[in-house]
């Protein structure tokens, strides 16, 4: 199978470039190409026309030995009457489904993309974890993602529109990220490269239940933001929530984000889904305040979004209010997540194709 265009970062177009035509002229000839690929928007207008200054005959061998058809297409959209979202169905090459959202807030249009065809992960209150694992997306499908739901928009005349253009991304569909890091990396590169679509590193946020020792290589090799999804402070009950836990337990994952923050003075962003009678107590809350002290981080408290057949419900808003206080009595910064897309079934943990081929 022909590798696919979308997949490809600069540096291995110089590879390819050189290793037919020499080293001398190559990263120039590379910079064009993906300038010309991606530049000003160019993508934008697929499928994509290579400037005349382009180097013709590397033009062309890259031609003959990739695939310029776009990798998935938007099958359909749903559009949320509450808050403006838009939850996308993408068919890939294969036939299978992913589904991506678009959340309008505060001047930011985010993509919600997905990096894995359902999870291999089992969270239990997670839609797409039932669905058990498929296949991994390709760095081609994940870019294509991008570029896909950014054609979909530009076709349209709701809240989206509003806005200049996709603009902050976050890996947070389906999938556990790290459990695809070699194309998610490839991605990331792909998308913030300064010839080509240029996403700021800190506008890309990656989500992780902590995979251990990928996320030790995320947090080396990539500048993107990172938000560990965390769900107890107790190991024994994270545990029971998502198994991952039991081959890599809480003290190993966030001594991997201490040592990270006190080389680099990176800060992080912790996810925490709200269970009533699970982990929303005031215990849980001090714990958590006390497993977080000295990192800095910001607390995301996310109470569930409830899906048929969930094991778990969504607290009342008064504990959820009195768990933020308590972690912010500690000094923590809080959030709380009141999801979009919730009326289209496009909030965290919701996102699930019931048929599969
Ligand atoms: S929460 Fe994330 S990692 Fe867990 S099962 Fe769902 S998609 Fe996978």
């Amino acid at each position: 199978m022909q590798e696919h265009i979308l997949g490809i970062t600069r540096k291995n177009i110089e590879t390819l470039i050189s290793g037919r035509f020499g080293s001398k002229s190559a990263p120039a000839r590379a910079n064009r190409l993906f300038e010309g690929l991606y530049g000003r928007g160019a993508v934008y207008a697929w499928p994509p026309q290579f400037p005349p200054e382009a180097h013709q005959a590397s033009l062309e061998m890259i031609r003959e030995s990739h695939d310029f058809t776009l990798p998935m297409r938007v099958s359909r959209s749903e559009n949320s009457a509450m808050d403006g979202s838009s939850k996308l169905v993408m068919t890939l090459g294969d036939g299978r489904e992913i589904e991506t959202v678009l959340i309008p807030e505060r001047g930011r249009l985010t993509q919600c993309l997905s990096t894995q065809v359902g999870c291999a992960q089992g969270c239990r209150f997670c839609q797409t974890g039932r669905m058990g694992l498929l296949r991994s997306l390709t760095a081609a499908e994940i870019v294509g993602q991008v570029i896909a739901a950014e054609l979909w928009r530009r076709e349209q005349s709701g809240v989206v529109s509003e806005y200049p253009r996709i603009n902050n991304l976050v890996f947070m569909g389906m999938g556990e990220p790290l459990d695809n890091l070699d194309e998610l990396l490839s991605a990331i590169d792909i998308l913030t490269d300064t010839q080509g679509l240029q996403f700021s590193h800190n506008k890309i946020t990656v989500s992780s239940v902590g995979l251990l020792p990928q996320l030790r290589r995320l947090l080396a090799e990539s500048k993107a933001c990172l938000a560990l999804s965390l769900h107890s402070p107790f190991d024994a009950e994270r545990s029971k929530v998502m198994p991952v836990n039991k081959a890599h337990p809480l003290a190993e994952v966030i001594e991997v984000l201490r040592e990270n923050a006190e080389s680099y003075g990176r800060s992080y962003m912790i996810q925490y889904t709200m269970l009533k009678n699970v982990n929303d107590s005031t215990a849980h809350a001090e714990a958590l305040a006390t497993l977080l002290k000295g990192l800095k981080v910001k607390i995301n408290l996310i109470p569930l979004n409830e899906h048929e057949g969930a094991a778990f419900r969504r607290p009342e808003l008064a504990r959820i209010w009195s768990f933020r206080d308590v972690l912010k009595s500690c000094g923590h910064v809080v959030t709380v997540r009141l999801s979009k897309g919730r009326d289209i079934a496009a909030a965290c943990g919701q996102l699930i194709k019931k048929t599969t081929p």
